[in-house]
Order: structure tokens, then C-alpha cells, then sequence
């Protein structure tokens, strides 16, 4: 099956073509455009350059697009992407208004541009879709609910795939197959102990998600992507009071309010130097008060967040870091693992400085809780799911 995984932004356009088959996935083409201000187009020079390159000799021969879409209005999951994912990407355009509108557009535009293909939508929420309404509800009176403010949670695509893996690593091959099918048969009881998990996925966005026996119990992101660990630029979480506190105080408008919380907040706000955790770590270094206490107010939020999920779940099996951070940062696994040997944490402080971007196990043989790092693959995850869900 050839899988055309389409990553669409608001200036840009990514792919990545995939031959998929029982055993797994290869990329058999990739490329992108930036600064694009007809996605049309681009789509179009997309399907040209492949058969000019001889990759397929006819359009038609793409069987499947999958899109990474984020937050649906009433809708969520590993769908197929038709007029109704398109509206629920619109009803919900003002909530992720710099990732919606592009996704919309581009289902569009695929089904003109390949009308043969089937066309799935992999929503960042559908992870989330079994959470319970204890952790979903906000306390807030019933017609903001009703209007569909509630906790979501996103980077499914990137925490479904840690739950498929950690337990394969963790030798639980019953618990990585419920993980897989999670999306075609819903959650499923095992016999026997559980599989708990809590996985980090720290990069320019983050967030950390509770998995437990391959189903995800909450995430530390709520209604937006906007909330939670503190992120490149966006705020994380807020107490609601200093919104119209702030407005009120600076004279600042709603929508300045938004920017600056969505801009100049995060890891960049804190550190008041950048948005990337290198240079940070790097000023830090030198002495930055400002750019060590973007660490730490970073650090503090991921060990909250591993503290609430470690008691929602009772216990814990394995703690896993993915994406740029997690993958590549030794300081942040060691400072986030610290002191947690009453838990039955215990990093090995050798095995994590010899793993940067690869797959491995980083606590002490003997330590109770796994901690491992696994690279992220979203296309991959992507490509996956739209292939068990079509096959
Ligand atoms: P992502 O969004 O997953 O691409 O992750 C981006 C983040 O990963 C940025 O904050 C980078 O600073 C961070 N990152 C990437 N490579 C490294 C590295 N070698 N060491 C530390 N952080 C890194």
C-alpha cells in the first residue's frame, strides 16, 4: 500500500510516501515546500515530481493520504477524512486557528487532486478518546462545556506509538498488541499485572501523557495545545485570573493578550534568550539566572506532571522520553529523574549520557521502573495507522 503522509502548515507543505506492507513501513520519497501561498500548487508539483522521478508511473497508484490533523469539534480518532472531519476542523478553527484551516484546505484539495485515494484523518486527540470525564471535565458552568471546552490532549500520534513500543521493550507483547489495535477495537483487559507507563514527549511542544495496559489515561495538555509544560513560546498552563488581570493592568488587548501568550511565552518568555533548549542550556552554563530558571520551571512542571500520572495509576512500569528534548537531552532525563529511587527510579547516569537519539534502555539493570528513550517518528506513526485502519 502507498501511504502519502501530508504535513500541511499554514506557509508550508511536507510529505513523506511510504510503501507499507504486514512487516512495517520505508519511505520511498520525501520532500517539502516552504513559503507556500497556494497549497494547491504545490500539491500538484508534489504528484508531478514523483512520477517524474519515477517513483510511481500514475497518480492513482497512491492508495492512502494520511493527515496529522489536531483538534476536531465533536469528532476525533482515526477517521476517514470527508466532509465531516472537514467541518470539524472548522468548528473548531479559532481553538487551533495556525493548524486547522491548512488541514481543512488540504483534504479538500487532495480529493480533487486524487479522487481515487482514501483519505484518513489521525486526530492528535484520538489517543485521549477513552479518557474518563473526572479528568476531562473542567470545572466550569455547563454552557462553556457545552460549547466543547474540556480537556483533549494532543501529540496522540507520538504517545500511542511510545505505548506500542515501551511495551515491546518492556516484554509485554499482549499489552504492545492492544496498543497497535487500539484505534480498530477500542481498549481491552489483559490478565494479569499491568502496564503502566508515563511518557514524555519533549521537544518544541511537550507534553506527558499516562498510558496505562496501551490506553492513555490523561495528558498534561488540556483544551488547547496551548496548556501545560511551559513550551518554545507558548505559555502552558495559566491560572485563568491573570488573563483579564494582565488585559486590565498593561492595557493590552484580547488578542495581544493571546499573542504574547502564544509568541513570547513558554521557555522564550521565562529565558527572555530564545525558544531552543540548547541556547538556553548554554546560557544557563555561563550563568543566565534567567535561562536556569527557564530549566528549572521546566523540569518542575514535567516531574509534576510524572507525579500526578504515577498515582493515577497506581504505580509505574516505565517512564519513556521522546521528541527533540527527550531524545537528545541528558541534563533534562537526569535533573527529571532525580531523587525518585523511592519510586523505583534509578537512572543509570552512564547509559543516559551515551544515548542521544537512539533507542535505549537508561535506568540500572536492576532498577524496578524502565526508563528508556525512544526516537519519535510522526510520519511513520502516521503511516501506520492509516494502514491498519484501511487493511
Ligand atoms: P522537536 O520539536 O521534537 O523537533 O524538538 C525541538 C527541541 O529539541 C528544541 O528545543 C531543541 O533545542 C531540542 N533539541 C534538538 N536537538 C537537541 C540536542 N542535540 N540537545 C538538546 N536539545 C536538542
Amino acid at each position: 500500500m502507498l501511504v502519502l503522509v501530508a504535513n500541511l502548515g499554514s506557509t508550508s507543505f511536507k510529505y513523506r510516501l511510504f510503501r507499507m506492507d504486514q512487516s512495517d513501513g520505508k519511505v520511498v520519497a520525501k520532500g517539502g515546500y516552504e513559503r507556500v501561498t497556494d497549497h494547491a500548487t504545490v500539491i500538484e508539483d508534489t504528484l508531478s515530481t514523483l512520477q517524474r522521478d519515477g517513483i510511481i508511473s500514475n497518480p492513482d497508484e497512491i492508495d492512502a493520504v494520511g493527515f496529522k490533523t489536531v483538534l476536531g469539534k465533536n469528532l476525533s480518532g482515526c477517521v476517514i477524512a470527508d466532509q465531516k472531519a472537514i467541518d470539524a476542523l472548522d468548528g473548531f478553527t479559532a481553538v487551533a486557528p495556525a493548524h486547522n484551516p491548512p488541514y481543512a484546505a488540504g483534504i479538500r484539495q487532495f480529493q480533487t487532486a486524487l479522487p481515487k485515494a482514501r483519505l484518513v484523518a489521525l486526530f492528535e486527540t484520538a489517543f485521549y478518546q477513552w479518557t474518563s470525564p473526572a479528568y476531562y471535565s473542567y470545572a466550569i458552568p455547563k454552557a462553556w462545556r457545552d460549547i466543547g471546552i474540556r480537556r483533549y490532549g494532543f501529540h496522540g500520534a507520538s504517545h500511542k506509538f511510545i505505548a506500542e513500543r515501551s511495551a515491546e521493550l518492556g516484554g509485554r507483547d499482549d499489552v504492545a498488541e492492544i496498543a497497535r489495535r487500539l484505534y480498530l477495537d477500542g481498549p481491552q483487559s489483559i490478565d494479569g499485572k499491568p502496564f503502566r507507563v508515563i511518557s514524555c514527549h519533549l521537544g518544541g511542544s511537550s507534553s506527558v501523557t499516562g498510558i496505562r495496559n496501551g490506553v492513555a489515561i490523561g495528558s498534561s495538555m488540556g483544551f488547547s495545545p496551548q496548556s501545560g509544560l511551559p513550551q518554545n513560546n507558548r505559555v502552558g498552563d495559566l491560572d485563568s485570573g491573570a488573563i483579564p488581570y494582565a488585559m486590565r493592568t498593561l492595557g493590552i488587548s484580547l488578542d495581544e493578550a493571546e499573542r504574547q501568550l502564544t509568541k513570547e511565552s513558554g521557555l522564550l518568555g521565562l529565558s527572555g534568550i530564545s525558544n531552543d533548549s540548547r541556547d538556553i542550556e548554554a546560557a544557563a552554563a555561563t550563568g543566565n539566572a534567567d535561562a536556569q530558571l527557564a530549566i528549572d520551571a521546566n523540569i518542575r512542571a514535567i516531574r509534576h506532571w510524572i507525579g500526578a500520572f504515577l498515582i493515577d495509576l497506581g504505580g509505574l512500569d516505565a517512564i519513556v522520553f521522546t521528541a527533540g528534548i527527550g531524545e537528545n537531552g541528558t541534563n533534562t532525563r537526569a535533573e527529571v529523574c532525580k531523587n525518585l529511587e523511592a519510586f523505583g527510579v534509578y537512572l543509570d547516569p552512564a547509559k543516559n549520557t551515551a544515548c542521544r537519539a537512539s533507542e535505549a534502555i537508561i535506568s540500572t539493570d536492576d532498577s524496578p521502573v524502565k526508563i528508556m528513550v525512544i526516537p519519535a517518528n510522526e510520519e511513520l506513526v502516521l503511516a501506520r495507522e492509516v494502514y491498519r485502519k484501511l487493511s
